[in-house]
């Protein structure tokens, strides 16, 4: 619990600390001579990491055997140490029956995939639930901001939840316009199982969400993978799901009770879980699949310091085959994150020709089931190959950018957390380019990728890339976790080159400075990092 209590608050730290850097800690510029980029080589893994033939990288598949054996074998030929981490894994598919609202007025019966969704993190063959519904607003517990959403016990019943967090109109909690971690659908799940809740299904909303229904089907439909977990998931809540706005609405006017109306209950601090009146039931008869996914690892040896590491992490899995849309079934995952794993490759690449060598030695981790939850990257974070406390730092690529465009500018996705942003902002002036703070914090995005897992156990992380709001908004739109995010041979990989020279510099500093990256003042993972050195 103790952990949990100090894991939150530093979720909540880092994501309201948006200091701006300091320029105390940078490390002295390094006398490295670092070859550059070839963006057209990133281009060419895109082409082959996102082809049909990788059928969309789902862990576990023909897709995963491809892809894994495609990045070892590159490792190999850079002349990296190249090792597989399996992470062991259990796919569940789930047959769902259509959910059943009985209520006071009337019956409804909701059709899966178009008006919810629903899975189980137990494992068993069948699970059914039969429970009361009850409006339990954002579902956040947190003393910090005086803010209580059970203030009744919702043991045994099915909460439903807003999305997001709240977003108060003087955004003086919940890191105002910021998605602090209380917005994450994670988040959501993991309360309402320390609630005792029978189960959680979460309101749909694109504004609050960031994405579509569309991700939301197409996301938690087919086969759901989790780590394998001594307790099968019988701490888990049993029944997770999202229901649309449509949905929601209907469902509580048949409560006799307004949807915008309890919206707005739900951002006042005296508000109370509110009963729906209806009884909600389904059931899943879910087929179980052990198996075990790769992480795949190359080592450069660093030439001082072998025994301590900076690391880089780029899921190289994606959503696999599913529901076809617009006849294409093969969710191809060529931005998201095809191109980030592309990346990471030729960073090492380029990583084996910096003169002179590296004094630590330098990881690149290509990690498995990130979209699953980051369930590759949190099984090495509790599994580390090599030590955390003699991990200088690790550096995420996820869905980079493809469009050669950048407008001289790279977004720090967790603006203000760690001292590596300080050696950032020395390097980039020297491509013409400069630090921004991400343009989009409310979409809680640090907690999101890869680095999330190696922060949470103190390593400080950096998540950056340069985009444009337009690019942005367009991909968000037409193929974030869709079959539509497809190579594109007119992509530009100037920018992806550009943030790749960047991230090699940024690590070759770390690798041969005498200063340790920090997390910054003020942040709780900097207690976190500190007990981990203590050890
Ligand atoms: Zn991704």
């Amino acid at each position: 619990m103790r952990t949990f209590v100090i894991l939150l608050a530093c979720l909540l730290f880092i994501s309201s600390c948006n200091q701006p850097p300091s320029d105390e800690k940078a490390a002295p510029s390094d006398s490295s001579t670092i070859p550059p980029i070839d963006g057209n080589a990133i281009k060419g893994h895109i082409e082959k990491l996102a082809s049909d033939e990788m059928e969309g990288r789902a862990p576990g598949g023909k897709g995963e055997e491809l892809a894994t054996t495609y990045i070892a074998d590159f490792y190999k030929s850079i002349g990296l140490k190249t090792q597989f981490q399996d992470v062991p894994l259990v796919g569940v598919t789930a047959t769902v029956s259509p959910m059943k609202f009985a209520g006071k007025t009337g019956n409804k019966t909701l059709k899966y995939k178009d008006e919810f969704v629903a899975w189980s993190r137990r494992e068993e063959d069948t699970v059914t639930i039969d429970a009361d519904l009850v409006f339990c607003g954002y579902g956040v517990t947190a003393p910090e901001f005086q803010w209580n959403d059970f203030k009744d016990s919702v043991k045994g019943k099915i909460i439903v939840v807003l999305v997001n967090d709240p977003q108060l109109e003087d955004q003086s909690k919940f890191g105002g316009k910021a998605m602090t971690y209380y917005g994450r659908w994670t988040y959501k799940f993991e309360e309402a199982a320390r609630q005792g809740a029978a189960g959680a299904l979460i309101v749909h909303e694109t504004e609050y969400a960031g994405y579509g229904w569309d991700v939301v089907r197409g996301s938690w439909t087919g086969e759901q993978f989790d780590i394998v977990r001594a307790d099968k998931g019988a701490s888990a809540v049993a029944l997770q799901g999202w229901i649309t706005k449509d949905v929601a609405t209907g469902l509580f006017k048949s409560a006799g009770v307004d949807f915008d109306e309890m919206k707005k209950k739900a951002l006042q601090p005296d508000f109370k879980p509110i009963p729906l009146d209806t009884r909600a039931s389904v059931e899943l008869k879910n087929k179980l699949r052990q198996t075990a996914s790769k992480n795949v690892i190359g080592v450069l040896e660093g030439s001082e310091k072998p025994d301590e590491f900076v690391i880089f992490t780029a899921h190289w899995d994606h959503l696999g085959i599913g529901e076809a849309q617009d006849g294409d079934k093969i969710f191809n995952g060529a931005r998201d994150n095809a191109a980030g794993t592309a990346m990471l490759m030729e960073i090492a690449r380029t990583a084996t020709k910096v003169e002179p060598k590296p004094k630590r030695s330098m990881v690149f981790m290509a990690v498995t089931a990130e979209e699953q939850g980051l369930l590759g990257s949190a099984y090495y974070a509790d599994h580390p190959l090599f030590p955390l406390d003699k991990t200088l730092a690790n550096m995420n690529m996820d869905s980079p950018n493809v469009y050669g465009r950048d407008n001289n500018e790279v977004q720090v996705i967790g603006y203000g957390y760690t001292t590596l942003e300080d050696i950032l902002a020395e390097v980039l002036p020297k491509q013409g380019r400069k630090m921004i703070p991400h343009t989009e914090p409310e979409k809680g995005s640090y907690f999101r990728s890869d680095q999330f897992s190696l922060a949470k156990k103190g390593v400080p992380a950096l998540y950056m890339k340069s985009t444009t709001h337009e690019d942005e908004m367009d991909y968000t739109a037409k193929r974030y976790h869709k079959a539509s995010d497809e190579y594109d041979p007119s992509w530009d990989m100037k920018s992806a080159a550009a943030d790749s020279a960047a991230f090699l510099e940024v690590a070759v500093r770390v690798a041969n400075g005498d200063q340790w990256p920090e997390w910054k003042p003020g942040t709780e993972c900097k207690a976190i990092r500190e007990e981990s050195l203590k050890k």
